[in-house]
């Protein structure tokens, strides 16, 4: 109750009455936060570019009978860039969907907080493949989630996985599958050697560090992977694919 002052990230809205904008936010103290712009499509609002998607700073939020509304907002970043290039725009909406899916009101989201602000950055701002960075996401995503890929063992018999050229992955045991525990009626997803190495370095030393070309990023599996776990398919997930 009362006001409350949080870092937050808008993560979608939706056009409210004549004037008002009803935002999701991500906070990384207070989670996802449904919020009442009021009047912020009035050309002139103090409220405005408080209430874009991607607009990022310090709001100030009046928080009564279950109900927030944002009093103000200290805009620190819009991720212009973003806006200027389809693929990144569609890269970095998929993103926010995922986050939306992810985050939970009222639980702290520090980590997923910083993950869309390092990517929605490296969107903008850095000559990186759109795809890769997407991967890296959801591949930290998972992790945060508790649901880190198993690479190193299958996941049924728990045995070291042999070094081979493609490797079988089970989305529901979260993990790679060794050819003695491949059973007919699986639905199995593949990964090469390369994207298995790909998921090894970016972990290891983050996507901007990795010498891996992007075209090792398993998106596809990952994408497959997270939204299973997450249970969500946003549609603009199919405009990456
Ligand atoms: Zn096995």
């Amino acid at each position: 109750m009362g006001t409350i002052k949080t870092q937050a990230i808008v993560l979608r809205y939706a056009d409210y009455r004549e004037n008002d904008r009803m935002l999701t936010l991500l906070s990384p103290v207070y989670g996802r936060i449904d919020a009442i712009a009021r009047g912020c499509k009035r050309p002139k609002s103090p409220l405005l570019a408080a209430s874009e998607w991607f607009a990022q700073g310090e709001y100030v939020l009046y928080v009564s009978g279950g109900h927030v509304t944002v009093t103000s907002c200290l805009l620190q970043e819009s991720f212009y860039p973003i806006r200027q290039d389809y693929e990144r725009l569609e890269n970095a909406t998929y993103l926010l969907s995922l986050c939306e899916a992810s985050a939970q009101p009222g639980q702290a989201s520090l980590g997923l907080f910083k993950l869309i602000t390092r990517s929605l950055l490296r969107l903008a701002y850095k000559d990186l493949d759109p795809r890769a960075v997407t991967s890296a996401f959801l591949l930290f995503t998972c992790a945060l989630e508790g649901y880190l890929p198993v690479l190193d063992r299958c996941v049924r018999c728990q045995k070291p996985m042999p070094a081979q050229p493609r490797y079988a992955f089970d989305i529901e045991g979260g993990g790679l599958v060794c050819p003695s525990c491949q059973r007919m009626e699986d639905r199995l997803l593949h990964l090469t050697e390369r994207n298995v190495a790909w998921i090894r370095d970016v972990l290891k030393e983050g996507v901007e560090m990795t010498e891996m070309p992007p075209d090792d990023a398993p998106l596809h599996l990952l994408m497959d992977y997270t939204e299973a776990k997450l249970e969500c398919h946003p549609p603009a997930g199919k405009m990456i694919r």
